[in-house]
């Protein structure tokens, strides 16, 4: 094997039925305001080249001032640094944020990795981003599925929702990683909305 270059498939990203509906929630909860929190689970290993979300966990407390460029009040970076070293001495790791990119007045906001964005996951050195479109639904309901992009779409109350992820790609040498959007899997998350729909 030695000096043979092993192709590898991108990782994919599967979520917790729990977490990815948590998820949903927490962005639906603040529709209009950009939704944030971090992301917990694991990372791929030599036996599966998947990363398993187990929890994503929303912040409440921060500056409301843009909309789309959440930024902190002083004191919960100072909560969030402990929990981070809280968290550095379990087995889950931290594998990102979340945000949403909600509609702007009325005009529905690109899914994709912003640079202000990108800025943030090289700083902190994430492994994974999730990026939340979420934008009004006039009326009717989408059906919760898999996309080609990799990203999971639905509906859920008066929302259109979109569930990006993304990495960050270097090349040899290279100081300015590309985004890459991996695939999500969460079939028990997709079954569970979806059966959502038929009650209502
Ligand atoms: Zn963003």
């Amino acid at each position: 094997m030695a000096g043979k270059e092993v192709i590898k498939m991108p990782p994919t990203v599967h979520i917790r039925k729990e977490a990815f509906i948590s998820l949903i929630f927490s962005v639906v909860d603040i529709f209009k305001r950009e939704s944030f929190g971090f992301v917990l689970g694991y990372r791929p290993d030599k036996r599966r080249n998947y990363f398993l979300v187990t929890e994503f966990v929303p912040f409440a407390n921060r500056n409301e001032k843009r909309y789309a460029e959440a930024t902190w009040t002083r004191r919960t970076e100072k909560r969030f640094h402990r929990f981070k070293e809280l968290i550095s001495q379990l087995r889950l790791k931290y594998l990102g944020d979340f945000h949403s990119h909600p509609e702007f007045g009325g005009m529905i906001c690109s899914p994709g990795l912003s640079d202000h964005d990108k800025a943030g996951m090289i700083k902190n050195g994430y492994d994974l981003e999730f990026i939340i479109g979420i934008s009004s639904r006039r009326r009717g309901r989408a059906v919760w599925e898999s996309m080609p992009d990799g990203s999971i779409r639905g509906s859920y109350d008066q929302f259109n929702i979109e569930v990006h992820v993304y990495r960050l790609v270097y090349q040899k040498e290279d100081k300015n990683p590309e985004p890459e959007r991996l695939q999500i899997v969460a079939p028990e998350a997709i079954k569970t909305l979806n059966r959502m729909h038929l009650r209502q």
